[in-house]
C-alpha cells in the first residue's frame, strides 16, 4: 500500500489561535458545561454552535497542520473510529469524536478538546462528509457501508451514495480514500478518487449490506452477487480489485502479508471494522503490528460490548440501528446468553420502524427473550410472528426479572441504548475481559 503523498504538515501551535478562535473555544466550552449542569444532555450541540457563531472557520483553524482521518458510513462508524484512534497512537497523540458526536458541532469541539493531537479521527454522519472534509482536508477518508437507517430522515439510500460521490469528487488529490470494494453503492460513491488514483479499496465482504443495493446505481440493472463479489449485468461494472481484505483468519494485503486481526470485540463485523483501521494505519506510515496491538486493547466503544452486573444478571450492551445492523448484530450474540430487544423510535432513532420486518429475527427462535423500549409491543408482535417465546415488560428490570439467571445480552437501537446506559451506569460493571476499568 503506498504511503500518503501528503507530507508532514506544518503544525499550528495552540498558543497560537487567533484570538477570536481561542474565544470561540472558550465560550464553546463554558456553553457545553452549562448545558450538562442543567440537565440537558451532554452539551455538544449547544457548545459547538456557540463556538461557531464566534468563529464559523474554527474547524478549519483547529485541524489546519494536523493530519485528519474522516470515517463514514451507516453502520460500524463509532467503533471503526475508535479502532482506528488507537491504532494511530491513541489518546494523548490522537484526537477523537467520542459518544456519537458525529455532526459539525460535536467534532468542533473535539477538535478543540484535542488540538494538542498530531492527529484527529473523527467519525462523520454520511450527510455531512461534504462540508467537513471540506473544513478538514482530510489525509485519509474511509468509506464503510450505506444501507437503510432512519427512513423518516436520511434520504434514500441511493440519494445519500449520489451526495457521496459528489463529495469524493470534490476532494484534493492527496486523500487517499480507502472505500468498500464489496457494496455496490460505495465503489460507485468512491469511483471518481479511483481516476485521480487516490482510491484503496478493501474488501470487508459481509452479504448484510448488500439488500439495499439489489440494482447497480450506474445503470440500474440488476446486480449479481457471486463468491468473487457482485457484477452489473446491465454495464458490466464489476466489484474493483481489493488491496486488503478479509479472510478466515486475518486481514491479507495483495502483495501477500497477512495479519491477524483482534478479537476483543465480537463478531465479524468488528474485524471488518478493524481492517478498515489497519489500512488507515498502513497509509499513515504507522507499524501494523503496533497498531494490531493497541487496537486489541480496545474492549468496549461507548458503553457497548463491556459486560456489566445488573439485577443479578451479567449485562452486555449491543448496538443496531437498522437492518444491516442487525443481521450482523445477530451474528454477535453470545449463545447461551438470554436475549433482550429494545427500540425506541424517537427522532434519533428515526421514528417509521417497519424496518422491524426486515430483520431476521426468526433467529432467535428457541433463546430466552424479553423486549424494551417505547415500541416493544411492536417488537413483540414482530417476534411472535418469527415464533420466539418473548416476555413483554414495562420497564427493564422487570424483563430482566422474567430472563432466567446469568447472562444477558441487550441489543437495542440508539436512543434505547442511551435509556439502558443512564440505568447501567448507576450499577457496576464487571471486571475482567469485556470491562473496562472504573477509576
Ligand atoms: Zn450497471
Amino acid at each position: 500500500m503506498s504511503q500518503s503523498a501528503q507530507s508532514e504538515p506544518e503544525r499550528v501551535e495552540p498558543g497560537r489561535l487567533p484570538a477570536r478562535a481561542l474565544a470561540a473555544v472558550l465560550a464553546g466550552r463554558s456553553a457545553a458545561w452549562l448545558s450538562r449542569r442543567l440537565g440537558r444532555g451532554r452539551g455538544t450541540t449547544v457548545g459547538g454552535h456557540v463556538a461557531r457563531v464566534i468563529d464559523p472557520d474554527l474547524l478549519a483553524r483547529l485541524t489546519r497542520g494536523h493530519q485528519v482521518v474522516l470515517v463514514s458510513g451507516t453502520n460500524g462508524k463509532s467503533t471503526t473510529a475508535r479502532l482506528t484512534a488507537e491504532a494511530l497512537g491513541g489518546a494523548g497523540t490522537v484526537g477523537l469524536n467520542r459518544g456519537g458526536a458525529n455532526m459539525t458541532e460535536g467534532i468542533v469541539l473535539a477538535a478543540a478538546a484535542g488540538r494538542r493531537a498530531r492527529r484527529f479521527v473523527f467519525e462523520v454522519d454520511e450527510s455531512y462528509l461534504g462540508r467537513i472534509a471540506a473544513q478538514t482536508t482530510p489525509s485519509v477518508l474511509a468509506l464503510l457501508n450505506l444501507s437503510r437507517d432512519q427512513l423518516d430522515r436520511v434520504s434514500e439510500v441511493a440519494r445519500v451514495a449520489a451526495r457521496w460521490r459528489a463529495d469524493v469528487a470534490g476532494l484534493p488529490s492527496t486523500t487517499v480514500v480507502l472505500a468498500n470494494a464489496d457494496d455496490p453503492l460505495v465503489a460507485w460513491a468512491a469511483e471518481p478518487a479511483e481516476r485521480t488514483g487516490s482510491v484503496l479499496w478493501l474488501a470487508p465482504g459481509g452479504s448484510a449490506f448488500r439488500g439495499d443495493a439489489t440494482l447497480c446505481p450506474r445503470c440500474h440493472a440488476l446486480l449479481t452477487l457471486e463468491e468473487t463479489g457482485w457484477s452489473c449485468t446491465g454495464c458490466g461494472v464489476r466489484r474493483p480489485e481489493p488491496v486488503l481484505w478479509l479472510d478466515e483468519t486475518g486481514a491479507r494485503h495483495r502483495d501477500g502479508r497477512h495479519w491477524a486481526l483482534p478479537d476483543t470485540l465480537p463478531g465479524r463485523v468488528n474485524r471488518a471494522n478493524a481492517m478498515t483501521a489497519l489500512a488507515v494505519a498502513l497509509v499513515a506510515g504507522v507499524d501494523p503490528d503496533q497498531a494490531l496491538r493497541r487496537m486489541s486493547l480496545v474492549e468496549a466503544v461507548d458503553g457497548r460490548y463491556e459486560r456489566w452486573a445488573l439485577l443479578g444478571r451479567q449485562v452486555r450492551l449491543l448496538l443496531a440501528k437498522n437492518p444491516a445492523g442487525w443481521a450482523e448484530l445477530l451474528d454477535m450474540l453470545d449463545p447461551d446468553a438470554a436475549v433482550v430487544v429494545a427500540v425506541n423510535a424517537r427522532a434519533a432513532d428515526g421514528r417509521d420502524t417497519s424496518w422491524l420486518w426486515d430483520v431476521d429475527f426468526e433467529r432467535l427462535a428457541g433463546r430466552a427473550v424479553g423486549v424494551s423500549g417505547d415500541r416493544r409491543a411492536d417488537v413483540a408482535v414482530r417476534l411472535e410472528v418469527a415464533e420466539v417465546d418473548v416476555r413483554v415488560c414495562a420497564d427493564i428490570a422487570e424483563t430482566l426479572a422474567a430472563l432466567p439467571a446469568g447472562r444477558v445480552d441487550i441489543a437495542a437501537n440508539y436512543t434505547a441504548m442511551q435509556d439502558l446506559r443512564a440505568v447501567l451506569e448507576a450499577g457496576t460493571r464487571l471486571p475482567g475481559r469485556g470491562g473496562e476499568d472504573v477509576g
